[in-house]
């Protein structure tokens, strides 16, 4: 793949944990460029709507409710390969499982407090960008 846009979320647990700089750095060590941030508490609606496509999983009202705990980091990072890299940065959804040196290893709580969200294909990254960023896309 090419030059790809990926959204990037730093999580609740992650910004309580003051190591926003900390998980960002990792993305611009990799090569990724920041090229939109922002920081905001996410309403009930804001994050039900995001996380919509999750909306038949058993998980669903949790993840929500801890969405909307404290502050998160949203940010669009470009480069090569963007968001098979941010994955990878990311590790497994469950910090037990991820490998030693990705983000959730580090910092995450929990298969739900897992500090990061990233786009998982091309068309999630595009309509994920779009919601918070729709100045971005058009
Ligand atoms: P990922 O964030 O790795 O793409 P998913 O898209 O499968 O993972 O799930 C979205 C989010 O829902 C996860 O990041 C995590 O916060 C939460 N989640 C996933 N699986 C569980 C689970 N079994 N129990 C609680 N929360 C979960
Ligand atoms: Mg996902």
């Amino acid at each position: 793949m090419g030059l790809e846009r990926t959204l990037s979320i730093i999580k609740p647990d992650a910004t309580k944990k003051n190591v926003i700089g900390k998980i960002l750095s990792r993305f611009e060590e990799a090569g990724l460029k920041l090229i939109a941030v922002s920081m905001k508490t996410l309403s009930p609606e804001e994050a039900g709507e995001f996380y919509a496509v999750h909306r038949a999983r058993p998980f669903y009202g949790e993840l929500v409710d801890y969405m909307t705990t404290g502050p998160v980091v949203i940010s669009v990072l470009e480069g090569h390969d963007a968001i098979a890299t941010n994955r990878k940065l990311m590790g497994a959804t469950d910090p037990k499982k991820a490998d030693k040196g990705t983000i959730r290893a580090d910092f995450a709580e929990s298969i739900n407090a897992n500090a990061v969200h990233g786009s998982d294909s091309a068309e999630n990254a595009a309509n994920e960008i779009k919601f918070f960023f729709p100045e971005l896309s058009r």
